[in-house]
């Protein structure tokens, strides 16, 4: 399978005169299209940093990014912007809905900005809001819902412009697990139905068992990775266990269990 971004010893550096903090360090990561890939990690181990750095939402300090095989820093900020917008939907940890709004004028944001028309607009509203169940809730105001309806509500705005890649920093944090695994499930499913390829940083050891890969990133670099095995039927359970096996070393290095 094709790779849809490619980074190629990524380094993001902080700072410039008092001290110059390597957030991330010599990154290579290749991800498929189609492939639903976890970032987990430690906080503070560079996550956010690089999930917006795959993203294209800041830049790096040194290394390659390739997008759809084109390397981004030949693509001017136009262009840029625009494969976002046409490319990426992004799901923050914060869900980021406008309160003023009902939830149908937050789904619509995307797609006056792209200066969709307004029949089609509202036709693609409809029609994410019955793909993620949220048919009751569109002229509701985001206050009027849980926590799990609104995450819901905030990937149909995500989806509004058909993008092929998905982008989520911890979309299901502070939800119970009840509402985590409606989030989680529904992106499992674009993933599967749709082909998006999903790019999830989590640090619940549950949500990265949905994953088909699930890189460990600590102290800025891609300390080790899991991929799920499908060919040998692993099941998600067992996926699991790899999951948390990955990530409580990280525990049993700060606890100084050998
Ligand atoms: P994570 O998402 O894994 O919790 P981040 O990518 O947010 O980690 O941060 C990685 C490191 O970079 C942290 O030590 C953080 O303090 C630092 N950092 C993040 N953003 C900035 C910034 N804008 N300026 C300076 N340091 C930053
Ligand atoms: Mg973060």
């Amino acid at each position: 399978m094709e790779n849809i971004i490619s980074a190629k010893n990524i380094y993001k550096f902080y700072g410039e005169y008092d001290g110059k903090f390597e957030a991330l360090k010599d990154i290579n990561l290749d991800i498929k299209r189609g492939e639903f890939i976890g970032i987990m990690g430690p906080s503070g181990s560079g996550k956010s940093t690089l999930i917006n750095i795959l993203s294209t939402l800041d830049n790096h300090t040194k290394g390659n990014l390739f997008i759809n095989g084109q390397d981004i820093s030949k693509i001017n900020n136009k262009e840029l912007s625009d494969f976002r917008m046409k490319n990426i939907g992004f799901i923050f940890q914060n869900h980021n809905l406008l309160d003023t709004l009902t939830n149908r004028d937050n789904i619509l944001t995307p797609l006056i900005i792209a200066e969709k028309g307004r029949d089609e607009s509202n036709r693609i509203v409809v029609e994410l809001a019955k793909k993620l169940g949220i048919e009751e809730l569109l002229d509701k105001y985001p206050s009027e819902c849980s926590g799990g309806q609104r995450r819901r509500v905030a990937i149909a705005r995500a989806l509004s412009n058909k993008p092929n890649i998905i982008v989520a920093d911890e979309p299901t944090d502070s939800l119970d697990v009840k509402m985590a695994m409606e989030v989680i499930e529904t992106l499992k499913r674009l993933n599967i139905e749709d082909g998006m390829t999903v790019i999830l940083v989590t640090h619940d050891q549950l949500i990265g068992s949905y994953c088909d890969r699930v890189v460990l990133v600590k102290d800025g670099k891609l300390e080790n990775e899991i991929v799920r095995e499908y060919k040998n039927g692993e099941e998600q359970i067992e996926f699991y266990r790899k999951v948390v096996n990955l990530t409580s070393k990280n525990i049993e290095d700060l606890l100084g269990v050998i």
